[in-house]
């Protein structure tokens, strides 16, 4: 016992340890600031047809733009901003931000089908009982309609099969909002979710689509979501698509959406514009300079 005691004080004291407590507490402590001044930044990263890697909508990825700790990753603030309640204002303005430069994006493109926006929603925001209101609110200050919003929640927002979030989707797919389940077959998942809540996507977390070139069980495993989904009729989104082959692969079984570095990384909004131009079929393409007359 003397010696775990002993490691564990080691470890308090350890400088990598040391740092991350310093990290955490200083950006803990400038949260109140940085959403008051809307301090933090959204990188968009298309969700693409795998078989041509047509864009059909782009999910809000956001980042924390810190003075001294430069681009902040939501990995790194995303738990602290739970824990202390931040996340309702926060996860709020990224619905709010999300929505109008989705909007925005959808009315320079009309004669296509309207991208969606696809934005993350942690458990306790989903619990939250102003979240609903603040759905709302982001749709009707954007004119996004509600049909091109999605919403992605992690399983954990699942395994509490309590009332106030049965009541919070239902009041969702009464406005005719999607659910996604993100990083899915991570969590504690259990298939009678799918039955149980009204999911719409499923989005199959990176992990299973890694070896999936070189693993026949990850290939047992996503053609079996991938069937599941069919029967369900749910959409299935490939998450981390990193190379062609897995690319060819996934398109082979079906899997019609994807998301990966293949495609594209997360970018600024000003970054996305010019990718949704690029990827416009030339016909649709209005020309970047006016033409030069003869
Ligand atoms: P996620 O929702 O599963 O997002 C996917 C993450 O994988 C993103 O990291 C994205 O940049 C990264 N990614 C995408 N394609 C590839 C790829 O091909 N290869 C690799 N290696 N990575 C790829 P990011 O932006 O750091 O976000 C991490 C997580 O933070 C997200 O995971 C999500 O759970 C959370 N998050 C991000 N934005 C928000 C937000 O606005 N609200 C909440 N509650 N959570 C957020
Ligand atoms: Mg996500
Ligand atoms: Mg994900
Ligand atoms: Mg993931």
């Amino acid at each position: 016992a003397a010696k775990a005691a002993g490691k564990k004080r080691w470890r308090l004291f350890h400088p990598e340890f040391h740092s991350k407590l310093v990290a955490r507490h200083e950006l803990q402590a400038g949260m109140d600031t940085a959403i008051a001044d809307h301090a933090f930044a959204l990188r968009y990263q298309p969700i693409v047809e795998v078989r041509d890697g047509a864009p059909a909508g782009l999910e809000a990825l956001i980042r924390w733009p810190h003075a001294r700790r430069g681009m902040v990753p939501p990995d790194q603030f995303i738990a602290l901003a739970e824990e202390s309640g931040h996340i309702m204002p926060l996860g709020a303005w990224v619905l709010e931000h999300a929505a109008l430069d989705i909007a925005r994006w959808q009315r320079a493109r009309p004669q296509r089908a309207p991208l969606y926006a696809s934005v993350n929603v942690s458990a306790r925001q989903f619990r939250d009982p102003g979240f609903l209101e603040g759905v709302r609110r982001a749709l009707r200050s954007s004119g996004l309609a509600p049909g091109s919003l999605v919403l992605e929640l992690t399983e954990t927002v699942l395994m509490r099969r309590d009332a106030q979030i049965r009541t919070t989707m239902a009041a969702l797919k009464e406005l005719g909002v999607s659910i996604a389940i993100d990083d899915f077959g991570t969590g504690f998942s259990s298939l009678s979710y799918l039955r149980e809540f009204p999911i719409d996507v499923l989005k199959v977390d990176k992990s299973f689509i890694d070896n999936i070139t070189t693993d026949p069980q990850q290939v047992a495993l996503v053609e079996g979501i991938v069937r599941i989904a069919d029967v369900l009729g749910l959409q299935v989104v490939a998450e981390g698509i990193e190379h062609e082959e897995q690319r060819a692969l996934l398109a082979e079984m079906g899997c019609r959406y994807g998301q990966g570095y293949l495609f594209a990384r997360p970018m600024t909004a000003h970054q996305a514009e010019s990718y949704l131009h690029r990827s416009a079929p030339a016909g649709e393409r209005p020309p970047l300079r006016p033409a030069v007359r003869p």
